[in-house]
């Protein structure tokens, strides 16, 4: 509320109190928007979902009068004309796409349901679950009347679907709803993808949620990846592997990651320093030839972890440090912590070469099991 209008309603006995913007419906009028709904896991990205679908219900019952309202308006004039009616996009008509791998999430509900903790939404034939933007591509064309599609995990996708998105809201006056993750576990912008979709997208929905740890109430915008190790919570060192697919419901396999929604205060990040002080160093290191260092390193992380640069470096600071910490300490306890170093080198950093990790599984003995589910993940593929 503005000052003056503030002081009126207090010279009018009124006591002062803040007035915020009540949750609105979805305007299914203002046409070409591509929407981010951002938010960490619980933040309700998908419930804000499911409630747009619910608007559009009410919004289609008005009927055609209004059609010239919420039909239309992007740069390629696709005049409304009543009597045609088929093949022109009404925003009321929505459709929700699902990303494929993250379909076996809510293996409880029906096959059409818009699921979101707490509840779903079933939407009949204009569902469907894709896994990149050509499929998109190919919807939107069979699809022609649908003037607002919810995008799912938007940031999953290839980057073209960030121009794709852009192109058909410009052209056809359609609207994109994409609830995103939108930072990874080290809190960094989870892709490319992601990035891209900030730049090209006309509105931003941030959302937060609660902080997980059991005695706080903060606002949190952090996803936590820990590890449950003889029933403790282990977080994840910054150099886990970027991508594990699976995951989402709670483990306490000490292989399997779990994910919460935590403040800065609780997102437990160990590592960060020990990557970029010691690790990706010993990895530039051998990307010119010289593995020993490396190899040194990583075989006490298997054998002797101890004697290991990086227990060094956690003593000093989570031990002997001014801020001592049994959670950050706690990230040590996680098995195969070597392993996870040669898939964020190999992977994610491109330093080692396929034949240095082969060489390195044979010498060090690693988990290739592991390691060849890691590298898939992490779209490295690689047999051993
Ligand atoms: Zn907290």
């Amino acid at each position: 509320m503005d000052m003056h209008t503030g002081s009126l309603y207090k010279s009018l006995g009124f006591p002062s109190v803040a007035i915020h913007e009540a949750n609105t419906h979805f305007d299914f009028v203002e046409p070409s928007r591509t929407i981010l709904v951002i938010g960490p896991m619980g933040s309700g990205k998908t419930e804000y979902a499911a409630r747009l679908w619910r608007d559009a219900e009410v919004a289609r019952r008005k009927g055609q009068s209004i059609a010239w309202l919420t039909s239309g308006g992007g740069s390629q004039k696709e005049l409304f004309e009543p009597e045609a009616g088929i093949g022109t996009a009404d925003r009321r008509n929505t459709f929700f796409v699902r990303y494929s791998l993250d379909s076996a999430r809510f293996p409880d509900y029906p096959e059409d349901a818009l699921a979101f903790r707490g509840g779903y939404e079933r939407c009949g034939k204009n569902i469907a679950t894709i896994s990149n933007s050509f499929d998109l591509e190919e919807l939107i064309r069979d699809n022609s009347d649908v003037g607002t599609w919810i995008l799912d995990e938007a940031a999953f996708y290839d980057e073209r679907l960030a121009y794709l998105v852009k192109r058909e809201a410009e052209q056809r006056g359609i609207v994109f709803v994409m609830p995103t993750l939108l930072l990874n576990f080290r809190g960094e912008i989870f892709n490319a993808t992601a990035r891209l979709l900030m730049e090209t997208s006309t509105d931003i929905y941030p959302l937060s949620a609660y902080c997980e740890h059991p005695e706080c109430l903060e606002n949190a915008y952090n996803t936590y990846r820990y590890y449950v190790v003889d029933g403790e919570e282990c977080p994840a060192l910054f150099f886990d592997p970027l991508i594990i697919v699976g995951g989402d419901r709670d483990s306490n396999h000490p292989l399997e990651p779990n994910y919460c929604t935590r403040c800065d205060a609780h997102h437990y990040l160990p590592g960060k320093e020990y990557t970029y002080f010691t690790l990706k160093p010993l990895g530039q290191k051998a990307s010119v030839g010289d593995i020993g260092p490396l190899q040194k390193e990583l075989r006490a992380l298997c054998d002797d972890p101890e004697k290991s640069e990086l227990f060094r470096l956690f003593r000093a600071n989570y031990v002997e440090g001014p801020a001592p910490s049994r959670e950050h300490m706690n990230a040590l306890k996680v098995p195969l912590l070597a392993e996870r170093a040669v898939v964020y080198l190999f992977a994610e950093q491109n330093l080692l070469s396929a034949e240095q990790t082969r060489t390195l599984v044979e010498t060090l003995d690693l988990d290739r099991e592991y390691l060849s589910r890691r590298l898939a993940d992490n779209k490295r593929p690689m047999n051993f």
